[in-house]
């Protein structure tokens, strides 16, 4: 199979970096294009990530000779590429977002900026492929022909979205309380101050409650022809703390339904879900999406953020509530899952639509 060509824009942070770890040997995509700040246009990758490579694996040699183009050079994108993946924060998705989408460039983004946008699918493949249908009204309404924009949640809510979902069309969902424990490398390079985060959690992100609990009612909403109105069934409140560990959000769920079901009847739909990209085998896809973990103590994000190759939620500690029906905990790898993998498991679902041409 020749594969398809892809660029990604901010390569050289730390969600860049994932993008480039988990696509060097990907069975469809080839990087053929790499744009940061111009502090890093012109340079050798190897020599712009030099001192601050936070990948365990070495950088591979072949993608450490690519040039890093000028985030401008959109035109060299263009030549190159028949998608691209943005990991840029977020002043700079405002300004160049649009930019490659208008030069007809399909764009996979991590960033928040556009997540809020009417006419942008907020995707989580397990969760709602379908709201890929609002790409022909986003790419009507703003004149675009093959350039679209298409988002990734925020990194904070795949470990209770994903559980909540194999539940919510067999048990609706009435009211859902989260506490998340967030790890470090959540706020990208140099992140937080170690004298900040050392022996402490911090009980603010800024913008992150917000995230957390607006995003899911957009995925969770219904797709009406040209827009996507969010589900307003579910009441949802979000405490999201900064915690000292590397890698793996965690989340405290306490959950009411409609009609009570049993913990035998959840842990079983959570080992039996599958989504939209286990159907279609997609490669980054996690054959088992939900791992539910039988120990007392599970999980835990040092022993299992690496589920699945990272791409999978594990659950645990399911167990009754005495103000909402159940409680349990949640974990995902930030940035595999919430970021690098999420996106590409995203492009994968898009091109096997036929988006991507
Ligand atoms: P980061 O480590 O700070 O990296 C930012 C990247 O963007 C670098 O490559 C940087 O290039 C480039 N950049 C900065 N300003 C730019 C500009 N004006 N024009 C072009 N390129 C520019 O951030 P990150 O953690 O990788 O996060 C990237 C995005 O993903 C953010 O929007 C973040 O919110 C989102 N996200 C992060 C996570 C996570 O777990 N970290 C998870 C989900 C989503 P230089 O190296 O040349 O400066």
């Amino acid at each position: 199979m020749k594969k398809i060509k892809v660029g990604i824009l901010g390569a050289t942070g730390m969600v860049g970096q994932q993008y480039l770890q988990r696509l060097k040997e990907h069975p469809w995509f080839e990087i053929s294009f790499l744009a940061s700040s111009e502090t890093s246009a012109g340079k050798k990758y190897k020599d712009a990530v030099e001192n601050r490579w936070y990948q365990k694996e070495p950088l591979d040699n072949e993608l450490g000779k690519l040039s890093i183009h000028s985030i401008e050079d959109i035109e060299s994108c263009h030549k190159n590429c028949h998608f691209v993946f943005s990991a840029l924060p977020t002043n700079a998705a405002k300004i160049y977002e649009e930019k490659y989408a208008s030069a007809e460039i399909p764009e996979i983004s991590n960033a928040s900026y556009h997540r809020a946008s009417i006419d942008v699918p907020v995707l989580l493949p397990e969760v709602n492929a379908k709201h890929l249908e609002l790409i022909h009204y986003q790419q009507k309404r703003r004149g675009w022909k093959k350039g679209f924009i298409v988002v990734k949640p925020n990194c904070s809510l795949q470990s209770y979205v994903i559980p909540l979902e194999a539940l919510r069309k067999q048990f609706p969902l009435k009211k859902i309380l989260v506490t998340t424990l967030q790890a470090i490398s959540g706020a990208g390079y140099p992140g937080i101050s170690a004298l900040d985060i050392h022996d402490n959690i911090i009980p603010f992100i800024q913008g992150e409650e917000e995230k957390s609990e607006q995003e899911p009612l957009k995925i969770w909403g219904t797709l009406e022809r040209d827009k996507i109105l969010p589900s307003n069934d579910i009441q949802l409140s979000v405490h999201c703390n900064r915690v000292p560990v590397m890698d793996g959000h965690m989340a405290c769920v306490s959950v009411e339904f409609a009609h009570k079901p049993s913990s035998e009847a959840i842990i079983e739909a959570w080992q039996n879900f599958r989504g939209e990209p286990q159907k279609l085998d997609l490669p980054e896809a996690p054959s088992q999406p939900i791992v539910y973990k039988q120990e007392i103590n599970r999980p835990q994000t040092r022993l299992d953020r690496m589920e699945g190759n990272g791409m999978a939620i594990t659950v645990g500690r399911l167990r009754e509530c005495p103000i909402f029906h159940y409680r349990f905990v949640g974990l995902s790898h930030n940035t595999i899952r919430g970021a690098a993998g999420g996106g590409i498991l995203n492009a994968e679902l898009i091109y096997k639509q036929g988006y991507i041409y």
